[in-house]
């Protein structure tokens, strides 16, 4: 994707930050698109290890949990060492689905849809309970 992000994006994003590429879009249940989670820099290990594995799908949002476009502006937020917003949307776009979703996903806690891990010796988790 080139420079100039498409209109659509324009209202979208965090106060001074600037729009970098899509990486991969946000759903709701219907298939409505929330926005898109951007490309961001590499700014700690987990990010690192997210930004070298390929997208398989897009991060669909659980019926219900309301995820609007100021939710979309937090997960850039580096208020903790992980950034864990935007590194549990990223994991469910690359992730495996699990068959047996976790205790907290099996109680529907969490704004995801479904039980998604990545694995490795950092992202053992899955999105919702990052
Ligand atoms: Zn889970």
């Amino acid at each position: 994707m080139g420079r100039g992000a498409p209109s659509q994006y324009r209202w979208w994003g965090t106060k001074g930050r600037k729009h970098t590429e899509p990486l991969v879009n946000v759903i709701d249940i219907t298939g409505r698109v929330v926005g898109p989670v951007e490309l961001i820099e590499p700014w700690n290990k987990w990010v690192k290890a997210i930004l070298k594995l390929p997208i398989r799908r897009p991060v669909t949002i659980r019926p219900g949990r309301r995820f609007t476009d100021e939710h979309m502006a937090t997960i850039y937020d580096r208020s903790e060492s992980k950034g864990v917003k935007w590194l549990s949307c990223m994991m469910q776009a690359i992730g495996e689905v699990q068959s047996k979703r976790c205790a907290s996903c099996d109680k529907n806690q969490g704004v995801f849809q479904q039980c998604i891990i990545v694995g490795g010796d950092l992202l053992q988790k899955c999105g919702n309970c990052e």
